[in-house]
């Protein structure tokens, strides 16, 4: 039975039969982690590092950086039972609904549209350069694999300059996919950086062109609307055809029935919230990849959230 699936499911993420996909944790400081590590992942799909400094009026040092970094990291180190595991750490996503006093622009007319994620680090460049020297330091520190993403990424260039800064500390360097723009050139970015990560609550957001906050266009901001899904596909046949992980990690991930469906598509993995991992493992672990292609293009045919949900559920279940 189902409940039985989920009680067994111990991990790794994988389908019926037999498609690797990597079941990751979304955290935001070291405890987090630490709990996260005791779920059946293969590591962390997003550290959310912004998270760490909200209640911080100035910037740490590069020490003390690398040590609240180093804490996430720690938790996620190799050696542990022999398993493999990484962490994909995010740069400060500050600005917009995540204000850090010491980073974001205060008085925008629009602060979603406005000098958020990557584009307040391209603003601040030594910023940018002490968080990159503290999460290289606290690699070296605990040997755990550490990749490096950005968020707010809008232009092929943007990806570029920010793959260099990472590249240069030995690091493997990524984008967030959270602007529609980002998704049309998938392509393009994944010939300058080592993998993407699709936030679908950004990627929602923009695409509707819905405040991700405002409960009444909860309709709009729902990542089963066709065109969120589109872009997603875009995104996820970009990486197949270079050959390079594209995951997701917004809320999307969370949800046990879309997870397939993006598998389906070519999502290699999943980051998500530690109290999701099981549904999701479970349910993927019951479905072939032949059933989640055929969700994937039952979803992309579906004219609206509801009728996407709908056909998707027919072909897991029917
Ligand atoms: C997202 O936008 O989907 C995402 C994962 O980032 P955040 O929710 O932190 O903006
Ligand atoms: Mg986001």
């Amino acid at each position: 039975t189902a409940r039985a699936a989920l009680a067994e499911w111990a991990g790794p993420g994988v389908t019926a039969d037999g498609t690797p996909v990597k079941i990751l944790a979304n955290v935001a400081d070291g405890e987090s982690a630490r709990s996260a590590s005791e779920a059946p992942v293969e590591g962390v799909g997003l550290f959310r590092t912004e998270l760490c400094f909200l209640n911080r009026k100035d910037e740490p040092s590069v020490e003390e950086q690398a040590e609240i970094y180093g804490q996430v990291l720690a938790a996620f180190t190799a050696a542990e039972g022999g398993k493999e595991r990484y962490v994909v750490v995010r740069t400060l996503d500050a600005g917009s609904d995540k204000p850090v006093a010491f980073a974001t622009h205060v008085g925008e007319e629009n602060p979603a549209l406005g000098v958020r994620g990557l584009r307040l680090s391209f603003s601040n460049p030594a910023l940018l350069d002490r968080q990159l020297d503290g999460i290289a330091a606290a690699a070296r520190a605990t040997g755990t694999e550490t990749w490096v993403m950005a968020p707010m990424v809008a232009t092929v260039a943007e990806a570029a300059e920010f793959a260099d800064k990472v590249r240069g500390r030995g690091l493997k360097a990524g984008v967030m996919v959270e602007v529609p723009s980002a998704a049309l050139l998938a392509h393009r970015m994944l010939e300058v950086v080592d993998f993407l990560s699709i936030g679908t609550n950004d990627l929602t957001q923009y695409t509707m062109a819905a405040d991700r906050m405002a409960t009444d266009l909860a309709h709009l901001t729902d990542p089963w609307q066709p065109a969120v899904l589109q872009l997603i596909a875009i995104t996820a046949e970009a990486g197949r055809r270079a050959g390079k992980p594209v995951g997701v990690c917004g809320e999307a991930a969370a949800d046990p029935l879309l997870a397939c469906a993006l598998v389906g598509m070519g999502i290699t993995s999943l980051s998500m919230a530690a109290a999701a991992v099981r549904p999701v493992g479970a349910r993927l672990a019951t479905v072939g990849m032949d059933l989640c292609e055929d969700a994937a293009e039952a979803a992309l045919a579906a004219s609206d959230p509801r009728a996407a949900r709908e056909a998707v559920l027919a072909v897991l279940e029917g």
